[in-house]
């Protein structure tokens, strides 16, 4: 049975006093208990969020990281660092990192085996354009975001990670998709993942992401390959994060 997960894209959000303040509300609802609840908080919050969670059950990561281990990479964060902080998972291939920054499948990969090799569980980010489902190629561009990583890792590597599915035209829009809508490419995100190894894919948690909340999450947590949620917007609000991460238990 996969434990459900839901995780908080905080982004470019926040500062000192938000930050305290949500982690406190959060550990004092007690989140993290039943199902599993990750924080992706600012990096330079990362020392604060340590303190505040480390005696909870909620578990904290990094919303990007470097490939390299070390050097003259301006502005970099290693996956030393994030683990220096005690971050357990790290977001891999965002689609703002993808569109806004150029980040290839190829590089999202080469994180994905840099994330595994140091004990750091790299949450996939894949999902298709408004563009790209309108043309049917939704199925076509997962299968190119998963392939490149699992070319590099394999199938064994790729059981070690959690795939999100994160439609690019549902990202901070308001459009959630529908429950129906983010099954069909859940499972055949599962299937794909069947093909190489059935117990490997019967283990991957994939979370749906895209304007996921208070009202939405139950019915998509019900779904059978939806195992949680990777949350932006409403994961900055106390009362309807607190009501999404109870929808997952
Ligand atoms: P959203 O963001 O919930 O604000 O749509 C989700 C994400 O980008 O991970």
């Amino acid at each position: 049975m996969r434990k459900r997960l839901v995780a908080a894209n905080w982004k470019m959000n926040g500062d000192k006093a938000l930050v305290a303040d949500l982690l406190d509300s959060f550990k004092a609802a007690n989140l993290g208990l039943n199902s599993e609840v990750i924080i992706f908080a600012p990096s330079i919050f990362m020392g604060l969020t340590e303190s505040k969670l480390s005696d909870s059950n909620i578990k904290w990561g990094g919303q990007n990281c470097s490939d390299i281990e070390k050097g003259a990479f301006t502005g970099e964060i290693s996956l030393s660092m994030l683990k220096e902080f005690g971050c357990t998972h790290v977001l891999v291939g965002h689609s703002e990192r993808r569109t806004l920054y150029n980040e290839s499948n190829a590089i999202c990969a080469e994180k994905v085996k840099s994330a595994l090799a140091q004990d750091v569980t790299p949450i996939l980010c894949v999902g298709e354009t408004l563009e790209q489902r309108e043309n049917g190629t939704t199925e076509a561009i997962v299968v190119e975001q998963i392939n490149t990583v699992l070319d590099l890792v394999g199938i064994q590597g790729l059981a070690q990670c959690i795939i999100a599915y994160e439609p690019v035209w549902a990202i901070g829009t308001g459009k959630t998709a529908s429950p129906e809508q983010a099954q069909d490419v859940h499972a055949f995100i599962r299937q794909l993942l069947a093909a190489q190894d059935v117990v490997a894919s019967e283990k991957v948690q994939i979370l749906y992401g895209g304007s996921v909340n208070g009202a939405t999450a139950a019915e998509l947590f019900g779904m059978p390959d939806i195992d949680g949620g990777l949350v932006g917007g409403a994961s900055l609000k106390q009362e309807e994060f607190i009501t999404i991460c109870n929808a997952a238990d």
